[in-house]
């Protein structure tokens, strides 16, 4: 994945920066920014450093519900995210409320996170701002995410499963040219629907099938017994044979209708 960095998304120059060094870092903080999913990191920095008076945007990192990762004060920037908690704590922020984040989202954290630790070259205590501070932050459904330990799939709730996606598939309806409502518009079928029709066209076509084979059959037979009738003998069932021979060779012609 990539870092959007800050010159990338506009950032302000930092009034100030204080760094530490990895071996300082023991600490994963996640947040959320309890504001509208679209509003920009800009707008975040801004009401950081011209609201709150802050050196510059709070958090490290800041993540977005379409997965989309945003360089903060970065790695080694002392941040002001949580009380305490800034020099030992990497504070991420995902954009939105309680219940915006996405699987996409998610996946996004943990990446940073992942990268922390692969940088830091040791496992980093998860939390949520609410475990080292008095807030509802990150929200009940983002801290549960965290306590159950960040799972980078996110499948649990947001991807749908395998068979889930069949049944969508089975399900989803497209434009059907070739069959037309009372006015002429295509209709909107499924796949599902489409079985069905089949199913019904293959059992119409088989029992006009059968009749016709039953109607040779009489037909066949009543020339047996005129023949009969006139001293002449005929084999109805090689007739029968030959006829079905007939229609066989003409199905198989491609354009025989
Ligand atoms: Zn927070």
């Amino acid at each position: 994945m990539d870092i959007i960095s800050r010159s990338e998304w506009g950032a302000r120059s930092p009034r100030n920066r204080q760094t530490v060094s990895w071996s300082q870092r023991t600490e994963f903080v996640v947040h959320y920014s309890e504001g509208p999913t679209s509003q920009s990191v800009r707008s975040i920095q801004d009401f950081h450093m011209d609201g709150r008076g802050w050196a510059d945007i709070g958090y490290n990192f800041l993540v977005d519900v379409k997965g989309r990762i945003y360089e903060g004060r970065g790695w080694l920037v002392i941040g002001a995210h949580a009380p305490d908690h800034n020099t030992s704590g990497i504070g991420v922020c995902m954009i939105g409320r309680d219940g915006d984040a996405t699987a996409a989202a998610k996946r996004s954290i943990r990446w940073v996170y992942d990268e922390a630790v692969r940088r830091r070259g040791r496992s980093l205590k998860k939390l949520g701002h609410r475990d080292v501070y008095a807030t509802s932050c990150p929200g009940d459904e983002l801290y549960a995410w965290v306590r159950a330990g960040m799972p980078a799939s996110g499948s649990e709730d947001d991807m749908p499963s395998a068979e889930e996606i069949a049944t969508a598939v089975w399900k989803h309806k497209i434009s059907n040219q070739f069959r037309t409502d009372g006015n002429g518009n295509p209709r909107m079928v499924a796949a599902e629907d489409f079985l069905e029709y089949s199913d019904a066209h293959h059992d119409a076509v088989m029992a006009r099938l059968k009749a016709q084979g039953a109607a040779i059959g009489e037909l066949s037979r009543a020339l047996a017994a005129l023949a009969a009738d006139r001293g002449q003998t005929v084999d109805s069932e090689a007739l029968i044979a030959r006829i079905n021979g007939e229609i066989d060779r003409v199905s198989a012609q491609p354009d025989a209708g």
